[in-house]
């Protein structure tokens, strides 16, 4: 087996075998690049999705042909099966469970996003706090081996440091959103407690990359500058935030399912901040434009600098972010560009939200 310490990396024992992963969530941005990563090693994967129109649904039909095409590569027609509905709904889930058997669960499917949580709270308690609730229910009724969900970040939301260890208060969710996760962390907890459940919560800082989420800065940032538009900085542009790039969060959530914990709790993230300056100037090497920048004042409540501490996800999971911000941007705007061009595309959603640097 593998050994820990602090100065060597954890080795994960080569993967032998294959799981069966349920991966609800699947078709979005994070899970389709799990399901994709766990094909590509052999395992057998089964998606549930309900393809909700957060955003554009065609992104998220694009992403399950990448997954069937990379499934019929593998000559394996029992690789990849795709249910296409909600998490919540009862029988439909129970019908899925008895068929498929699933052993490993990675709960991916959630509501995401801040500030759209503040105006439609009814949506992020169905399918984040009722949807977990229900998945952790048919866990423990049908033997799962490791259930591994999706947290966030935005758990930090109400707290006074900058610098967060999972071992930090997190009493204090300044969303329903992050109040949902916060909940997804409780039940997690209480479903190991009555029955042994074994459950990893992974919480994610802003997850970047090519086929990226367009309500999230990054992906935002880099269409703006593309296509000449506006970009609204706000402050000074001093603050900072950690983004992790998609190979790395990947990477960790497959670690977690390859390591089940009685219950624990990780940061994903890079462990280091880049200022929205920063940011924004990278996004400009990498497009080969500048940005038209409005300058904003301070947005209230907004901190100056936050980061993850991934020290325990580096000790217990061997866990390492390592892409570089300026690496990652590059490989971003080389897919946008590739996929939209200069003067974006009919995939890019008309933004719904500000133009900030939110948490999801
Ligand atoms: P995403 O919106 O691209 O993917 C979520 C998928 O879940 C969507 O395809 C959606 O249709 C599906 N879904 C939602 N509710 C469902 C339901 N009730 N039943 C079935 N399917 C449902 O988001 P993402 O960025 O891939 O995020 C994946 C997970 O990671 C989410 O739980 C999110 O909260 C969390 N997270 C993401 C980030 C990030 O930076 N992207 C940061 C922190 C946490």
């Amino acid at each position: 087996d593998s050994t820990s310490s602090s100065s060597s990396r954890l080795v994960i024992p080569p993967h032998t075998g294959f799981k069966k992963v349920l991966v609800t969530g699947g078709a979005g941005f994070i899970g389709s690049n799990v399901a994709e990563q766990l094909l590509a090693r052999g395992d057998h994967v089964v998606i549930v999705d309900e393809m909700n129109d957060y955003y554009d649904v065609r992104i998220k039909e694009a992403n399950l042909s990448r997954l069937v095409r990379l499934a019929s590569n593998n000559h394996d027609p029992d690789s990849l099966k795709i249910y296409r509905g909600d998490i919540c709904d009862e029988g439909f889930m129970l019908d899925l469970f008895e068929r498929e058997r699933p052993e490993w669960i990675c709960h991916m499917a959630a509501r995401a996003g801040v500030r759209p949580s503040i105006q439609d709270p009814y949506v992020y308690i169905h399918s984040n706090i009722r949807g977990t609730t229900h998945l952790m229910e048919l866990a423990h009724r049908f033997g799962v081996k490791n259930f591994v969900f999706a947290s966030s970040s935005s758990v930090y939301g109400g707290c006074k440091s900058t610098f967060f260890s999972e071992e930090e208060n997190v009493d204090n969710p300044v969303s329903p959103y992050a109040a949902s996760k916060k909940a997804c962390e409780l039940l997690a907890y209480t479903y190991h407690h009555l029955y042994n459940l074994n459950v990893s919560g992974l919480r994610f800082f802003t997850v970047y990359g090519p086929n990226g989420r367009p309500d999230m800065a990054p992906f935002k940032f880099i269409d703006r500058v593309a296509r000449g538009m506006e970009l609204q900085q706000f402050g000074d542009g001093s603050s900072s935030r950690d983004y992790t790039y998609i190979a790395d969060i990947v990477d960790g959530i497959l670690r977690s399912i390859d390591r089940p914990y009685p219950y624990q709790v990780f940061n994903l993230g890079k462990g280091s901040g880049t200022s929205l300056k920063e940011f924004i100037s990278i996004v400009e090497k990498h497009v080969g434009q500048s940005a038209i920048i409005k300058l904003m004042p301070d947005q209230p409540g907004d901190v100056p600098y936050t980061c993850a501490d991934v020290s325990k996800a580096y000790e217990l999971l061997g866990y390492k972010a390592e892409v570089t911000f300026d690496e990652g941007i590059r490989r971003t705007v080389d897919w946008y560009m590739n996929e939209y061009g200069k003067s974006g595309g009919s995939k890019v959603e008309p933004e719904t939200q500000a133009n900030g640097m939110g948490r999801a």
